[in-house]
């Protein structure tokens, strides 16, 4: 159970003198009534809530998915294009670091480029980020490439048997890779260099015309998800991911 200037607090909805004066002002619903009271105690997870008006679901920590659309830099201080952050409620990123995080408001896991579309998750746990992005664990992300010249049976064997990019000796394979298409192709990595797809496509001598990622391990972006929403992950969406 939390106080409800508490939740809110941690929900992201001010400080915690502005969450309980929200509360006082009768400007905060709790499962549909009025609560004036910032002292009475709820059970957070799940808690039904409108804020002047604004309905809101809580949840802490926080665990979701966003259909990143083109146009998008994946930075809190992007340098060219607006931010994925500024297609989040502002909630989401003001409220406090998460117990033993640091950083304050949700994160993305990983980024994608500008110009790259799909699956992206974020979330306030410092710990599940990090598990995430953990290169010894080998998360498999899939890739929908569209691709400028048409994808051969020699480019497919390449990429999957490795190539070497410029900074790396290293050869980097795929670890699936299928034609969709004559100029399109589904690509599996296991890790993620810098432009990492882009790059091997050019390594084998193709090149990107768009990409979009369909999949994070077993979790598929939802087709009724749309460019520029965002969705909490249920409980078995986050099972698929542990
Ligand atoms: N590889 C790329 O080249 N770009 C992305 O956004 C993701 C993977």
């Amino acid at each position: 159970m939390q106080r409800l200037d508490d939740l809110l607090f941690a929900q992201g909805f001010g400080t915690r003198r502005q969450c309980a004066g929200l509360i006082a002002q009768g400007l905060v619903q709790v499962q549909g009534s009025v609560c004036t009271d910032p002292a009475a105690v709820f059970p957070p997870q799940g808690l039904r809530i409108a804020v002047q008006g604004q309905p809101w679901e809580c949840r802490s920590p926080a665990y979701l998915m966003l259909h990143k659309p083109a146009g998008y830099e994946c930075s809190q201080r992007p340098s060219a294009w607006p931010s994925i952050y500024a297609l989040l409620p502002a909630m989401l990123r003001q409220r406090p670091a998460a117990k033993g995080g640091r950083a304050s408001g949700v994160q993305a896991v990983g980024r994608l480029d500008q110009d790259t579309t799909g699956l992206l998750l974020l979330s306030d746990d410092g710990a599940f980020i990090h598990r995430m992005n953990a290169p010894r664990r080998h998360v498999p992300k899939v890739y929908e490439v569209s691709a400028a010249h048409a994808v051969t049976a020699a480019q497919i064997a390449r990429l999957l048997e490795g190539v070497v990019l410029h900074d790396d000796p290293q050869p980097v394979r795929a670890a699936a890779c299928e034609a969709t298409g004559s100029h399109a192709l589904r690509l599996t990595l296991t890790e993620g260099k810098y432009h990492q797809v882009k790059r091997m496509l050019a390594a084998v001598g193709n090149r990107v015309t768009a990409l979009h990622r369909s999949r994070i391990g077993q979790l598929a972006l939802p087709a009724d998800l749309a460019p520029g929403q965002w969705r909490w992950l249920d409980e078995a969406q986050l099972a698929l991911l542990q």
